[in-house]
């Protein structure tokens, strides 16, 4: 089916959360069409984010002591799966359902994620004067900045904050000889350091120790002075106001590179990235005049565009699609999501393909 983006009414951003920080540090209008769409993504993304965003739910659920053994995790899993595959099928994106098939290590993760059950269950019954704070909301006072921290583990002088990740921690660097080196990835860095200055203004204490974990339970530290959670807190109060202020002036700014666009749900609504793709040929989406569209005899469409002065194929287009493509020739399209092929102005379209007009 052929979509629309529609009327796009900016609204003002009244808080960042620190996971979103780097993201909107990167492209502000990202985090602009996010808020005009109410959150709602324009494009599926990866079946393992959508299984990522179950797996976390559940840590989440460990660490609070609301599953406690096998029998609550396996139930709860088997429950929030059903729960995602729902939310798909409504959405649209049947096409990853179920997701055990279409997850790369999809019972491996799940086996990972049951090790944490004996982590955080068998601290919290065995050692009484630990304070365990799982899933609670902290902001600032001045309420620009606000999340929910995984887990924070008080005990006596000694704060640890937690955060889980269901993907990659850390990244490669290049230093300056040259060398490869893998150090945890900049956007956790100051989200943990975020999370400590919304910490120290709900309890006046920094914390002592912030600490990312991920499902194979490796436990990375973010070492921090309290002058950078500050610091940090005062560059996300400064960029959302940045960010606010657009609306008030009618000038918006983005930056529609490959890196922060490639996932970036909102690229139909955006209008740099659409006049990006119309002369970088580097991305997964192509736009361009239809001048026409074939059905060959197994059922696939391909569909023939005109974008400048190329002519670009997308073919293994659903063959449902034939008489809505045939009645939108001459009309400027959008397809996202592509695989590109070796030969150039050859796309193949994929089961996560949307074609916005
Ligand atoms: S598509 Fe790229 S430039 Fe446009 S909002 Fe998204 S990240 Fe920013």
């Amino acid at each position: 089916m052929m979509n629309k983006v529609g009327e796009i009414e900016f609204k003002k951003i009244r808080r960042i959360s620190p996971s979103q920080f780097y993201s909107m540090k990167n492209c502000r209008y990202k985090s602009l069409l996010a808020e005009a769409m109410n959150k709602k993504p324009l494009l599926p993304i990866s079946p393992n984010a959508y299984y990522g965003t179950v797996l976390h739910k559940l840590l989440e659920l460990i660490s609070k002591g609301e599953i406690i053994n096998e029998n609550d995790f396996n139930k709860t899993f088997e429950e929030q799966i059903g729960l995602m595959e729902q939310k798909l099928l409504e959405q649209g994106f049947d096409f990853f359902v179920p997701l055990q098939k279409k997850v790369k290590d999809f019972m491996m993760k799940k086996i990972l994620l049951k090790e944490h059950l004996h982590n955080f269950s068998g601290q919290s019954q065995s050692l009484t004067r630990v304070n365990y704070i799982a899933e609670k909301w902290y902001e600032s006072k001045d309420k620009t900045i606000g999340g929910k921290i995984d887990l924070v583990i008080e005990e006596g002088n000694k704060i640890e904050i937690f955060d889980f990740k269901t993907g990659a921690i850390t990244q490669d660097y290049l230093d300056d000889d040259g060398e490869v080196y893998s150090d945890v990835k900049e956007e956790y860095k100051d989200q943990l350091k975020l999370y400590a200055y919304i910490y120290y203004e709900n309890t006046g204490k920094f914390p002592t120790k912030l600490s990312l974990v991920d499902l194979a339970k490796q436990k990375f530290a973010v070492p921090f002075s309290q002058k950078e959670c500050y610091t940090v807190y005062l560059e996300s109060k400064n960029l959302l106001n940045t960010v606010n202020s657009c609306i008030d002036t009618g000038i918006f700014k983005a930056n529609p590179t490959e890196s922060n666009c490639k996932f970036c749900l909102y690229r139909p609504a955006c209008s740099f990235y659409l006049n990006q793709i119309e002369i970088c040929s580097t991305f997964k989406d192509v736009s361009g005049f239809l001048v026409n569209t074939l059905k060959f005899q197994n059922g696939n469409i391909s569909a023939y565009i005109e974008s400048g002065r190329k002519r670009l194929t997308v073919s293994n287009l659903p063959e449902e699609m034939f008489d809505e493509l045939n009645e939108s020739h001459t009309k400027k399209l959008y397809f996202f999501n592509l695989k590109r092929e070796t030969k150039d102005g050859l796309y193949t379209a994929t089961k996560a393909t949307m074609i916005y007009e």
